[in-house]
């Protein structure tokens, strides 16, 4: 048996192509949409996520805007730069690329965006609203996997879902948007006893932990859908040939790099799921996807200007 493949890429060609007709109506009616990016320091991992970021708003014909503090900024500082878009006309969107120097109150600094430029849905009022069951902002990658669950016609309600991870970023609004959906949703974290029986009870599980290939196949009831949100690099060779024995080609692919990105889930895992998202081509694309379709809302919103409604803007 080997697993569906659920491709995130295929699906987030399909939002943007939804997201294009939305961009050209708020084009025509003079608006368009504008993020900005807050990327603090050099961290290189935020630094690409940033600039992928920066590239899709580009290709959909959205105005970006990219503001580089220093690593040594300080909340202050951080604050006035938020405030300064929250301020500007020509700003639809924010988003302060985490995580933050140790030295800054990310908090602090996440709580002065705009709650109506929110598009990563990290503002206590868009958290507060989603918890409520009258979403405005979500967070862009719970939101994503619920947009792969939605458009693969898998079924939620009824569905029995756990959720591996409770940040604030990822497992905890993905359980919320889950239950809001009709799943009965059961949220695991470090402290949980006996996970793989608890994951074993699931028919769609959610890993977002930060742990590669800890979801083994004995975690898993033949024919679950399984989303991995896990994204991992690996440099560990003897690593590498546990995680990739059964795969030469990507264990090819990792000798001659020296490095591969891997999810929370064990590739050995496509031959027990019913439907599995692959990593890299998975949740990642969504993540994106669904930041740029809160910013098109933002816009319209802002404006009061009506655009169709898309598929990719559900709660
Ligand atoms: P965090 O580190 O904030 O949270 C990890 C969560 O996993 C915590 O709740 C933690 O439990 C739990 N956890 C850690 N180890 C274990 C374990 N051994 N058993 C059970 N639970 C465990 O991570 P994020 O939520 O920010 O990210 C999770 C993963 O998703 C990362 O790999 C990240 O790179 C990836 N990610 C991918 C995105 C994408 O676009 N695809 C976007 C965002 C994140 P506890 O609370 O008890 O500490």
């Amino acid at each position: 048996m080997s697993a569906r493949i659920l491709s995130g890429n295929a699906i987030r060609d399909e939002i943007y192509a939804e997201l294009g007709a939305e961009i050209a109506a708020l084009r025509a009616a003079g608006i368009r949409p504008g993020l900005a990016a807050v990327l603090v320091g050099d961290n290189p991992a935020s630094k690409i996520y940033v600039k992928n970021k920066i590239v899709a708003s580009e290709k959909l014909g959205l105005a970006s805007l990219q503001f580089t503090p220093l690593a040594t900024v300080t909340t202050g500082e951080l604050l006035s730069v938020v405030e300064d878009l929250n301020r500007r006309e020509d700003v639809d969107g924010i988003l302060v690329q985490l995580p933050l120097p140790a030295q800054v109150d990310a908090k602090k600094i996440l709580e002065a965006v705009d709650p109506s430029k929110d598009v990563d849905g990290f503002h206590p009022v868009n958290v507060g609203r989603l918890v409520a069951g009258r979403p405005n902002f979500v967070a862009c990658t719970p939101a994503g996997v619920m947009e792969i669950l939605r458009r693969s016609e898998i079924g939620i309600e009824g569905a029995n879902a756990v959720v591996l991870g409770r940040s604030d970023i990822v497992g905890k609004p993905m359980a919320i948007l889950l239950m809001h959906a009709n799943a009965t949703v059961t949220v695991c974290h470090s402290k949980t006893r006996n996970l793989p029986d608890v994951v074993r009870r699931a028919d769609i599980v959610v890993a977002a932990m930060g742990r590669a290939a800890m979801v083994t196949p004995e975690f898993i009831e033949p024919g679950a859908t399984v989303i991995d949100v896990g994204i991992n690099r690996i440099t560990d060779a003897s690593a590498a040939e546990r995680i990739f024995a059964n795969f030469p080609e990507r264990l090819a692919d990792f000798r001659a790099k020296g490095t591969a990105l891997v999810g929370d889930v064990h590739p050995d895992v496509v031959h027990v799921a019913g439907a599995l998202t692959p990593v890299p081509g998975g949740v990642g694309p969504l993540t994106i996807a669904m930041l740029m379709s809160n910013t098109v809302r933002a816009a319209a919103r802002r404006r009061d200007t009506r655009v169709p409604a898309a598929a990719a803007q559900r709660p």
